[in-house]
């Protein structure tokens, strides 16, 4: 495979990747955010997968959002910076933070 053809391959699986995570979280999982910031941090408890994660979402983009999953530890890291399903959920959900989407992709 040239390299070329080897980069939009890449591409292409992360992307579809990226939207199979979506769709499934934004099927299946709940979704709610804490009425408080957390050190400064919007905190989001989602639910209804096989265990409950927090994603936590800096409101002005400081730092990347965050997930205590293990896949945004392992795959989702090497893929898509860390950018779990939870992660992408949260943000497709939020309009405030779905600029923070971008970073996936850059
Ligand atoms: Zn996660």
């Amino acid at each position: 495979m040239s390299e070329a053809t080897e980069k939009t391959f890449n591409l292409k699986a992360r992307d579809d990747r990226f939207f199979r995570a979506a769709e499934s979280v934004l099927k299946q999982y709940t979704i709610a955010r804490r009425p408080q910031l957390e050190d400064g941090v919007a905190v989001f408890d989602v639910t209804g997968g096989t265990s409950a994660y927090v994603v936590k979402v800096h409101p002005e983009w400081r730092c990347a959002p965050q997930c205590n999953c293990p896949d945004a530890e392992n795959r989702a890291k090497t893929n898509v910076r860390g950018y779990c399903k939870h992660v992408i959920g949260v943000l497709l959900e939020n309009d405030e933070f779905r600029c923070q989407l971008l970073e996936a992709f850059l």
